[in-house]
């Protein structure tokens, strides 16, 4: 390999610090600069809602590797620094300090960022967005005993936020603007079973409350929502979705698709240019669909693709996505997509337990599995997922037929 071809990769997250480390072991020999806009090296971002703001976590217990990695493998980070265009004829990098940096090979791992609300009161002080470091940072010095706490969305994010404020002992409330929480991610009777436990843990939780303004002098004060209802607030954390950075890719004219659009390489339009994780979308052969997937396990995977790619062993993206979330005691593991369930199967006791695991299947067609507490069902239900045999929805709910048993034994080809 040509040991002075120069590759940068754009941010410096999960996406970044699996490629950089992967890269230099496959063989790469020339330079591998990233760019990051943050002022840290990559951490763990997971923890920002759950063990760091319940105080558990320091920032050195998150980094992803420790700062001799990067040394070792000779890898150079700048970091509070922002690429701001990518020039593909001249191949150069143009970063907001005025540097332009040559490249042979560039990789976009530039992420997601929050998607805003755009009511009265939002730039109030003690109004948060939760995303990085940063953000953690600044939210930190509102907590504390007995505080208010109100959490917009009723997603993940919201309710392990809520989770960890609880721990804090604050007083916590979600609103959310749909009918039920987790709406677009998981099964109502799912969605009822986290609601029942945040309320056992003393979260209120309000649904279809739609919020049109923080009120507050200089400080906020409450969250007014459309149904009259003023919820009083010391701060405000707002989780509604996130929006990939493509900005950059899109002016430079590579193809978007609700992300970066790439193949199964992770190769955008252009010959040099990859991209990897939440900024991107790619087409998953499982699910024979084009998908754009917000997690640590498709950033990981689809940068160990680029490490690949980049240094001529073409092996194509054809992981099952999967996810997890920590609220309280509670382990979530999702193993697939549940879009497009037909039925659901629940294996335990979703009602008066805190283990169980429901199956999501589309005629008799294992799509994806939500165990909680159960992590040898997330297990065996990424297998039974990959195989692709028609189920039987008895068998499944049953808890004295082993998940094992199910399996076939022919081997799973795709990554689990
Ligand atoms: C609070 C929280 C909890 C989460 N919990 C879970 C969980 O439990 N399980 C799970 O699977 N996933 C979870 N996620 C999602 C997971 O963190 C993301 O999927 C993952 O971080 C994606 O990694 P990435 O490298 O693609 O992008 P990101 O982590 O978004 O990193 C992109 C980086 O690029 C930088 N950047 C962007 N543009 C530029 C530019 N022009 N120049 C320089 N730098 C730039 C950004 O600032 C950022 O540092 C959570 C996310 C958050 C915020």
């Amino acid at each position: 390999m040509e040991s002075k071809q120069r590759c940068i990769i754009i941010g410096a997250s999960h996406a970044a610090a699996q490629l950089a480390p992967v890269l230099r072991q496959r063989g790469w020999a020339g330079t591998i600069s990233m760019i990051s806009n943050e002022y840290y090296l990559p951490y763990h971002r997971p923890p920002l809602s759950k063990d760091y703001l319940a105080g558990i976590k320091s920032l050195e217990q998150m980094l992803i590797r420790s700062p001799e990695v990067y040394r070792k493998s000779n890898i150079s980070i700048s970091m509070g620094v922002t690429a701001t265009s990518i020039d593909r004829a001249n191949k150069q990098l143009i970063l907001d300090d005025g540097a332009s940096l040559e490249y042979d090979k560039l990789v976009i791992t530039t992420g997601a960022r929050v998607r805003k609300i755009d009511i009265p009161g939002s730039d109030l002080k003690g109004v948060f967005y939760l995303r990085n470091l940063n953000n953690a940072q600044k939210i930190k010095p509102f907590t504390g005993s007995d505080k208010r706490a109100v959490i917009i969305g009723g997603g993940y994010i919201g309710l392990e936020t809520a989770a960890a404020l609880r721990k804090l002992n604050m007083q916590v409330t979600v609103l959310e603007a749909l009918p039920g929480i987790l709406q677009r991610v998981t099964a109502p009777e799912v969605a009822d079973f986290f609601s029942r436990t945040h309320r056992e843990e003393g979260v209120e939780i309000v649904t279809n409350e739609q919020v049109i303004a923080i009120t507050g002098d200089k400080k906020v004060a409450s969250v007014e929502c459309l149904s009259g209802a003023d919820y009083p607030a010391d701060i405000v954390i707002i989780g509604i979705g996130v929006i990939p950075n493509v900005e950059l890719a899109a002016e430079a004219g590579l193809h978007i698709d609700n992300g970066i659009k790439v193949d199964e390489y992770a190769r955008t339009n252009d010959v040099d240019i990859l991209a990897a994780g939440d900024c991107t979308s790619h087409f998953n052969p499982i699910y024979q669909r084009q998908m754009r997937l917000e997690s640590v396990q498709n950033a990981q995977d689809q940068a160990s693709v680029v490490a690949n790619t980049l240094c001529g062993k073409l092996k194509p993206y054809a992981a099952l996505p999967w996810f997890w979330s920590d609220q309280y005691d509670l382990k979530l593991q999702i193993a697939g997509l549940c879009q497009g369930y037909t039925d659901i199967v629940i294996r335990g006791d979703i009602k008066g337990s805190r283990h169980f695991s429901v199956f999501y299947l589309q005629e008799d067609k294992l799509l994806a599995v939500d165990a909680v507490n159960s992590p040898q069902e997330f297990m065996l239900g990424k297998r039974l997922i990959l195989q692709g045999n028609s189920m039987d929805a008895g068998q499944l709910a049953d808890e004295n037929i082993a998940l094992r048993g199910l399996l076939a034994s022919s081997p799973v080809t795709a990554n689990a």
